[in-house]
């Protein structure tokens, strides 16, 4: 590993571990260098950097900040992708269903018992509701429910 002392056209300097000089050059052939202050890819060599007192080992425990970018934004597509789902989902549910807010375990018995005509139906019920439908072998599902404006 060869740490570069790298330089910007716009006169900022900042340091970047390479592999060996010509991943140096490779990176640097394909604009693959880019300043981290001003995003600018003119990006030269300036002096490399004496690095006195830090050990071989020490280096892997600091990525260089493009892995850890790549890594980052690959995590947040995952979770767009999921909300996505989840508010697709939802939006299914506000169409075939109707909705009953906190009385969901009340309405769900009218349905099972035939009290009531059968629809779909979505809303909230507690923990302890949700588990006496269960015992009384009521059909439902839980769905995780994003407020709206993250949908
Ligand atoms: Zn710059």
């Amino acid at each position: 590993m060869i740490l570069y002392q790298l330089q910007c056209d716009g006169g900022h300097a900042f340091e970047a571990w390479f592999r060996d000089s010509a991943a140096y050059d490779k990176q640097s052939d394909r604009g693959l260098l880019a300043c981290p202050v001003c995003d600018s890819e003119k990006v030269s060599k300036a002096l490399m950097a004496p690095r006195i007192g830090r050990s071989m080992g020490k280096r892997d425990e600091h990525p260089a900040p493009t892995r850890t970018d790549i890594t980052d934004s690959q995590v947040m597509s995952g979770a767009v992708e999921l909300r996505a789902q989840l508010a697709d989902l939802r939006q299914k549910i506000e169409r075939a269903c109707d909705y009953v807010g906190p009385g969901f375990a009340e309405e769900a018995r009218k349905i099972h018992y035939g009290e009531t005509d059968p629809h779909g139906i979505y809303g909230e019920t507690s923990q302890e509701e949700a588990k006496a439908l269960k015992d009384e072998g009521i059909e439902f599902g839980a769905v995780p429910w994003l407020p709206k404006e993250n949908a």
